[in-house]
């Protein structure tokens, strides 16, 4: 399989309570899809709610493990170090510190939890209908990205569809338009990229993260940066579905997309 998206830059390994393969595993998954830049992007949700499961990334096992590999195929992969961070507005400090500690080629921002609950919990449905619980949450992420500087991708911006609780779920995005246009500007005055995840195929949406229309708004205010991410939680899941995100984004009028070393961004051209 070739999409001609070589970039890879959601994925989770082992080091996520929720995922199930190793960072070499993945490797060998990417090489075989075309993939040649991979990003691991391991959570870490600070103060999540419940047991925090997801905050039990081991530093020095992570890093260790993401370096044999970066040698053993340098040959045919890029691999970068990332971490999916749960942003909460108290948490501005953290991943300052967490980019540091963990010398991050970029740090993907995703909102999980709102009003200190996670959305799969679906406290934040109970008493709202789908248009007001879907604002409620485009309201936590401008407050999270308004407050927090140091990520570099904005995580998967309208994921809350896989949660709502009913079969009509997906976001028109005419209901959200003065929220998400905040979003997205927020995002381009910051100079950050906003993430094409894949993830919504898999889960039986018929799209990715965000819709297209919210795309395609983001580069009509004049976003530039995008970067392609599968959120893979098992290793052949990597690269799935790029093609699909590779068609948006030449119809929504990209013709480039977008990696990080060392938080800096990297352009390639998306390739016919
Ligand atoms: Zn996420
Ligand atoms: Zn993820």
């Amino acid at each position: 399989m070739n999409n001609t998206i070589i970039t890879d830059l959601h994925v989770h390994s082992i080091h996520s309570s929720d995922a199930k393969n190793s960072i070499e595993e993945n490797c060998l998954s990417a090489i075989s899809k075309g993939i040649s830049i991979l990003g691991f992007t391991d959570h870490i949700d600070i103060d999540y709610p419940g047991e925090g499961v997801f905050s039990k990334l081991d530093k020095n096992v992570y890093i260790s493990d993401i370096n044999e590999c970066k040698k053993k195929y340098f040959h045919d992969l890029t691999v970068l170090t990332g971490l999916e961070i749960g942003l909460q507005p108290h948490l501005k400090e953290i991943t300052d510190t967490l980019s540091k500690q963990f010398d991050v080629d970029y740090i993907i921002g995703s909102t999980h939890c709102v009003m200190g609950e996670e959305i799969s919990a679906n406290g934040l449905f109970k008493n709202r209908g789908m248009i007001e619980s879907y604002n409620r949450y485009f309201e936590a992420i401008i407050e999270n990205i308004s407050t927090i500087d140091n990520f570099d991708i904005l995580g998967h911006l309208d994921f809350i569809e896989r949660y709502y609780p009913s079969n009509d779920k997906i976001l028109k995005y005419e209901n959200h338009s003065t929220l998400i246009d905040i979003i997205l500007k927020i995002l381009i005055d910051k100079k950050k990229a906003l993430e094409i995840n894949t993830s919504g195929y898999r889960y039986k949406l018929g799209k990715p993260h965000p819709s297209f229309e919210v795309i395609k708004r983001y580069k009509e205010l004049g976003g530039e940066f995008i970067c392609i991410g599968s959120d893979a939680h098992f290793a052949n899941h990597i690269g799935a579905d790029f093609d699909k995100a590779k068609n948006m984004l030449i119809e929504a009028g990209f013709t480039r997309y977008h990696y990080f070393i060392k938080q800096q961004p990297v352009s390639l051209e998306i390739s016919l």
